[in-house]
């Protein structure tokens, strides 16, 4: 297997950035790039975890998310967006909705 090196994201050949998650208390760490499952909704295919990190932050997600389910209805899964560039002008200012107590 031939180890290409390119992109920002991958810093080393082969190797690639685990973010980790602080609120989790995963700690951001150097991975091999095959520990990283694949994730067709990233733009370069991987995930942004190593995969034991994944399984845990997502474990953690899910329990947090049952925990709180009361308060909010959080979809179960992490939804990872590609960041979308929105520019918006100041001048745009939506007037507000009337809030009726009740
Ligand atoms: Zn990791």
């Amino acid at each position: 297997m031939a180890i290409k090196k390119d992109t920002a994201t991958q810093t080393v050949s082969g190797m690639r950035r685990c973010i980790g998650s602080a609120k989790f208390g995963i700690a951001p760490h150097e991975a091999l790039v095959d520990d990283f499952p694949v994730q067709a909704s990233q733009k370069d295919g991987l995930g942004r975890m190593c995969r034991p990190h994944w399984t845990e932050y997502t474990r953690e997600l899910r329990r947090a998310s049952v925990a709180r389910k009361a308060e909010v209805d959080a979809a179960p899964e992490p939804v990872v967006r590609p960041e979308a560039p929105r520019r918006s002008r100041r001048a745009k200012v939506a007037p507000e909705p009337e809030v009726v107590a009740g």
